[in-house]
């Protein structure tokens, strides 16, 4: 914890939620020139610092309010995810990332100290799981790993400096995590993949070791810890909980742009409006219960992930329909800047891009299908 600057120590909040909402505005307002330049949001994470929501996350031993790890806050957690995501999609997914982060190294016993003196010092961490083939092998050395291989989709490539990666040890398929200082020598990171319709500024890219070492302090879980249920699968409730404001978002743009053109009087309109707002308010359900289910620590797990993996596939349907009734209604305004509510639409496409959609409702339909399509009896 030394050489923290002292702006960066601030209280965590007691209510995340109202915390941001104080910064709110801003980030809403900076989102559009995030977009335009494509470039990671780093007055954003800045504002989240100052606002104490980069400790939030963690054990209050560590000065946190823990609010990744706690059970009994998941209803702050998922408040504050879903006013992050209404500011800016692109904020919500880098601050579930570190949030991720924070979790994981909690549950699998990683060097929480190591995040919790980098939130401190105003830096934000992620997860880097996605890769194409095999992903990067880890090689074990004298006192710790050499991480060799591709790392794809990272949140915040470039900027975060000690991210959550996932790597292989050789000869297993169970991965272990590792926490490499991105600052080290035999890392390189590849921004100009990142040419995307929405979520410009994630700054999602890929990221290259070569022989890169990470101590063994900075590893963590036994092999396979990381896809554990119900916290891997379950856990996609938060990405949801962002993306759910984004989606509010939308509908407020929406019933904006109505209100100024005069059109909300038009019946055909407020058929569709109505289909939005009604999808929301669906969404806003879902969500919620899909959070209260995946972290019940009295919850079956297989109960639990397929709730969330239904709430997932019925997410993206309602998500859809409410972006495809805004840039109905609205007309050829929801797709021309300077209005927010197109870059709002890009960024929740992208965003609604998650990883095996389709076997996640599968695996849903799978639980559900000799329960009578039913959770409760
Ligand atoms: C803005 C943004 C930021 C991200 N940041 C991160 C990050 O920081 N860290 C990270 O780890 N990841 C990140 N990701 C990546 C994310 O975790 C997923 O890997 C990615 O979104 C997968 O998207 P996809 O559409 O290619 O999904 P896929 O799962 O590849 O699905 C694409 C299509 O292929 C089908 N499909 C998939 N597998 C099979 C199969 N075996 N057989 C047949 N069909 C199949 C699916 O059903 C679907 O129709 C990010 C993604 C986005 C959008």
């Amino acid at each position: 914890m030394a050489n923290v600057p002292l702006r960066h120590i601030v209280p965590a909040p007691r209510d995340p939620a109202a915390a941001f909402a104080a910064i709110a505005p801003a980030v809403f307002a900076r989102a559009g020139e995030v977009d335009a330049a494509a470039a990671f949001p780093a007055a954003d994470i800045a504002a989240l610092a100052d606002a104490g929501l980069l400790t939030a996350p963690l054990p209050t031993a560590l000065g946190g309010d823990g609010l990744a790890s706690d059970a009994a806050q998941v209803d702050g957690l998922a408040a504050l995810l879903t006013v992050v995501g209404d500011a800016s999609l692109t904020v919500g997914r880098l601050y579930e990332g570190h949030c991720n982060a924070v979790l994981l190294a909690d549950r699998y016993g990683g060097p929480l100290a190591t995040l919790a003196a980098e939130a401190a010092a105003g830096r934000i961490s992620g997860v880097w799981n996605a890769e194409r083939g095999d992903g990067p092998l880890a090689t074990r050395v004298a006192g710790g790993w050499r991480l060799t291989g591709r790392k794809i989709h990272c949140s915040g490539a470039g900027s975060l400096a000690r991210p959550l990666v996932t790597a292989r040890p050789e000869g297993s398929d169970a991965p272990l995590m590792f926490l490499p200082d991105m600052r080290g020598p035999g890392i390189a990171v590849d921004l100009a993949v990142w040419q995307a319709a929405g979520m410009r500024g994630t700054a999602t890219g890929t990221v290259v070791f070569d022989g890169a070492f990470v101590a063994d302090a900075d590893t963590f879980g036994a092999p396979g810890d990381y896809y554990r249920a119900p916290l891997f699968a379950g856990g996609a409730w938060r990405v949801l909980a962002v993306q759910l404001g984004g989606l509010g978002r939308i509908l407020a743009l929406h019933a904006a742009a109505l209100g100024r053109s005069g059109r909300g009087g038009d019946p055909v309109v407020r058929q569709r409006f109505a289909v939005a707002a009604g999808g929301y308010e669906q969404a806003r359900l879902l969500v919620a219960e899909a959070a209260r289910r995946a972290t019940d620590p009295a919850a079956d797990p297989p109960a639990a992930v397929a709730y969330v993996d239904l709430a997932r596939g019925s997410f993206e349907a309602l998500a859809l329909a409410g972006i495809d009734a805004a840039r109905r209604n609205v007309g050829l305004g929801a797709f021309l800047g300077p209005d927010p509510l197109d870059r709002c639409c890009r960024d929740l496409e992208t965003y609604l891009r998650q990883p095996m959609l389709d076997a996640s409702r599968d695996n849903a339909a799978a639980w559900l299908l000799p329960r009578g399509g039913r959770f409760e009896p």
